[in-house]
């Protein structure tokens, strides 16, 4: 007999929310985390947006697991008094060529089911008259969450269900047996090892080194991880209120743009811009030095929005699939039966919408169990 039934490593919002869905069944579960709390990495790094799915290729995990996650996140805010708001969002264009690519952008949230609308100027301008725009796509179903209370909740869920979270704990080695795993844990600097029959790795930003822990070449494979942080500028409360939703770009290069979002205390922010790194050295201190490139990217969409107006804030930083200029990567998360791995799920780049689609996540790692 192993330890463990299922042995799920990090517990970020995507490994909690695992854990709150397969406990249901399968008390025998153990979340292990190597820092002193849960959720201390991306999860609690990232823009809070509970995203409609407008963006993603029609098809993709990222587009799938986010429209269903978006509407199960809003039941489980509903249900489980966690801290939400369905505040909506513009996406506007500030001249005729991003009109164009407006229209694309629109029909592609279309293709995955999200229910939008697009407006011309003088619509825009009476639901924000602040921002810069010659039209803009309307999504009524974005909204904005506590990352803090969601994990709390599927903590809390998996606990009560028989679960054990253990802290402080670093999976170092993950070997094959013939009824499962052996996963050998560093604790305060003592190794020790335990069986599983499943091991599920939800790893964030070290999922590929865990990856290779079990055997896997992540060069050969393509799951080898490069990393894009993004930073965000704090905008002075005076100004905070010259929108009421969120405000984003037509995207030029990587990633969203630079947008408008507001936090659930009425905080105005601006973020994230991608800046990829060129080491696995995650240093989360924001640059000075970005103050006038970031406040030229906010002007383009708030024109009142001046350099001595914002200050440095937070940053995270997400792990992707593709390198620098390559087009974006899907969800990686698959049963690795055909590497000789049965049982072991691994779930690899997951960048944005991670946070939204987590409990639909969740419930498709379930079906890969089945
Ligand atoms: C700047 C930014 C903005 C974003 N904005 C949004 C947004 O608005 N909406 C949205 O839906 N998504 C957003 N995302 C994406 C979202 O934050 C992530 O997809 C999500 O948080 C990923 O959760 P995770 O649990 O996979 O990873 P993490 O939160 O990184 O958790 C992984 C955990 O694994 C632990 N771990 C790692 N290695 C080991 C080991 N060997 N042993 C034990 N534990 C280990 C880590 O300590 C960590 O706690 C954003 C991301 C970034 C970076």
């Amino acid at each position: 007999m192993p330890d463990f039934e299922i042995t799920v490593v990090g517990a970020g919002v995507v490994g909690l929310a695992i854990a709150a869905r397969l406990s249901e069944k399968h008390s025998h579960l153990v979340v292990l985390e190597k820092n002193e709390k849960y959720g201390l990495e991306t999860s609690s790094r990232n823009s809070e947006v509970i995203h409609a799915g407008i963006y993603y290729k029609p098809g993709s995990l990222k587009a799938r697991l986010c429209v269903e996650g978006r509407d199960e996140l809003y039941a489980l805010c509903r249900q489980h008094g966690i801290s939400y708001q369905q505040i909506s969002k513009i996406i506007t264009a500030t001249n005729d060529q991003e009109l164009k690519r407006l229209e694309s952008i629109y029909q592609n949230g279309l293709a995955n089911g999200v229910g939008l609308e697009m407006l011309d100027k003088n619509a825009t301008l009476r639901m924000e008259p602040h921002i810069e725009t010659v039209g803009a796509i309307y999504s009524p179903l974005t909204g904005i969450i506590n990352a803090h209370e969601l994990m709390d909740y599927f903590y809390h869920k998996s606990t009560n269900d028989g679960a054990t979270v253990q802290l402080r704990c670093e999976v170092v080695k993950i070997e094959r047996t013939s009824g499962g795993y052996e996963i050998t844990v560093r604790e305060s600097g003592i190794e020790s090892s335990f069986t599983c029959e499943v091991v599920i790795n939800a790893s964030g930003l070290y999922a590929d080194r865990v990856a290779a822990m079990a055997g896997i070449d992540i060069d050969q494979v393509g799951y080898r991880l490069s990393f894009a942080k993004g930073s965000y500028f704090a905008v002075v409360p005076s100004k905070a209120k010259l929108i009421s939703r969120l405000v984003y770009p037509v995207p030029r290069d990587e990633g969203l743009g630079v947008h408008a979002l507001i936090d659930l205390g009425g905080r105005l922010k601006f973020g994230p811009d991608v800046e990829y790194l060129s080491d696995a050295n995650f240093d989360y201190s924001v640059a000075e030095s970005k103050r006038a490139a970031f406040a030229a990217s906010i002007r383009h969409i708030l024109p009142a929005i001046q350099d001595e107006d914002i200050t440095p804030d937070m940053s995270g930083i997400r792990p992707k699939l593709q390198r620098k200029g390559e087009l974006p990567k899907d969800f990686l998360i698959l049963n690795e039966r055909e590497r000789g791995l049965p049982g072991l799920i691994n779930l690899i780049g997951i960048d944005s919408p991670g946070l939204t689609a987590s409990p639909a996540i969740a419930r498709y790692v379930e079906t890969l169990l089945s």
